[in-house]
């Protein structure tokens, strides 16, 4: 089969490792190209702010597949390789070099990229941004007990940045523009059990600041205060890399747009992971999630998709954090504000709870907290939509799936 009948897959992290391994257990024998801008394999990245930050994970541990993987199924995988440009109608990628790969069928899955910080001094050497191996390698030569560190964003990857940074005895003030951390993602009750937990362990969270400046001593705030610090992590957010495909002419809006079959505006052009904006079947309407398990699943569908076969991704939307002592598991997809109550089973001071958000008493995401083997539970109760009591729901005791309210008459 000629280059031109090639399936092509552009950025080589988790979606386009998962991607290859699908083509191949699907029986396609065609030409797989798999090309991506690092130069490392492709890997996990939920260990880069977890596990590998803290030394406690291996390199070796955080790889997709090992090297022998792609040639044992000849996947052409081309590292530290960049696609300049995609053109539609002749079929082929541009390669920084300026050659070019034909395809038959392309596959984006370029991920996203961290939004940089726009203040005067946001170049500085000590100021990190954390999505690449080599960014938690830098990271990490700043954790060093006694080392002051300044945590701009207080997201996912800012609060599990300040959590391996107190684990390796820094002295950590994480700055935010909300009232809460994680307030976006969780809102105002269960952020609470976040700011909590940072607190206890002797985080310093000063929130509702702005930062106007990195100075060779800190991070200069809106009020003209100075937060000392040695290192300054930056995690305000990532942007999906839809640049080659806006250029290529493929529709994009917050993503590539896809329909459920993880197809774009063009027929022979998929994209999966971090990048995508899909439609999905459960929320009727395209959704982008950032997470470590939709980069897992989506090629699935999408490689299916590629070969022709009736695939959709309609799974409901699943990730977890590790935080010191404390690990979770959120199932479910809300958009800011999108719940009108939120019940909790358990002991949240302890925090060994589960946390349900509901709207008109349907379950919209569940969130347990070191409580295990709940996920399938809760899934099926965001998956069904049905209305459950949300006493029962409160109440520890009632099996999950017993939940329901009761019929009337
Ligand atoms: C530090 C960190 C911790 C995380 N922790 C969690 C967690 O605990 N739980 C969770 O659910 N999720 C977590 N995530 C999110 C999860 O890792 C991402 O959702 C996942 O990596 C997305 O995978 P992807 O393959 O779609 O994109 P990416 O991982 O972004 O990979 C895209 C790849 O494409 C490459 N690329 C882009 N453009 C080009 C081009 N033009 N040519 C060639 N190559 C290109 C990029 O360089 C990159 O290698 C974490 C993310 C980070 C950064």
């Amino acid at each position: 089969m000629g280059m031109e009948s090639a399936y092509v897959i552009v950025g080589a992290s988790l979606a386009g490792a998962k991607a290859a391994e699908t083509l191949r257990e699907e029986g396609f024998e065609g030409p797989v190209v798999l090309i991506g801008d690092e130069q490392e394999r492709p890997y996990e990245r939920p260990p880069l702010s977890k596990g590998y930050l803290m030394g406690k994970t291996a390199r070796e541990k955080i790889h997709v597949h090992s090297p022998e993987w792609y040639k044992e199924h000849s996947i052409d995988l081309r590292l530290g390789t960049t696609v300049t440009a995609v053109d539609l109608a002749a079929h082929r990628v541009t390669l920084a070099d300026g050659s070019s790969i034909g395809f038959g069928r392309l596959l984006l899955t370029t991920g996203a990229s961290p939004r940089r910080l726009q203040v005067p001094g946001a170049d500085r050497e000590n100021v990190c941004y954390l999505r690449r191996v080599e960014d938690s390698d830098r990271i990490q030569a700043f954790l060093r007990p006694g080392a002051r560190v300044a945590v701009i964003g207080a997201g996912w990857i800012g609060m599990e940045t300040a959590s391996a940074a107190r684990e390796a005895g820094c002295e950590v003030t994480v700055l935010g523009r909300s009232e809460l951390p994680l307030l976006g993602a969780l809102g105002r009750e269960a952020a609470r059990v976040f700011a909590d937990l940072h607190r206890d362990h002797g985080v310093e969270l000063r929130f509702g600041v702005q930062v106007t400046e990195i100075t060779e001593h800190g991070v200069r705030l809106g009020d003209g205060t100075l937060v000392e610090a040695d290192a300054v992590i930056v995690g305000i957010g990532v942007t999906p890399n839809t640049r080659l495909a806006a250029a290529a002419g493929l529709r994009v809006d917050n993503g590539v747009l896809t329909d459920q079959h993880l197809q774009s505006s063009h027929p022979d052009v998929f994209a999966a992971g971090d990048v995508v904006n899909a439609f999905h079947p459960l929320y009727d309407r395209p959704i982008r999630v950032e997470h470590w398990a939709n980069a897992l699943h989506q090629p699935r569908t999408a490689a299916r998709s590629m070969l022709g076969e009736e695939a959709v991704h309609d799974r409901v939307p699943y990730f977890f954090t590790d935080q010191y002592e404390l690990g979770m598991e959120y199932t479910g997809y809300i958009e800011p504000g999108g719940y009108d109550r939120v019940v909790f089973r358990g002991d949240v001071p302890g925090r060994e709870f589960i946390a349900f958000w509901l709207s008109r008493d349907r379950v919209l995401a569940g969130m347990n907290v070191n409580i295990w083997d709940v996920t399938d539970a809760i899934r099926d109760l965001v998956r069904s939509g049905r209305p459950v009591d949300p006493d029962a729901l409160a109440d520890p005791d009632t099996p999950l799936d017993r939940t329901g309210r009761p019929q009337q008459g």
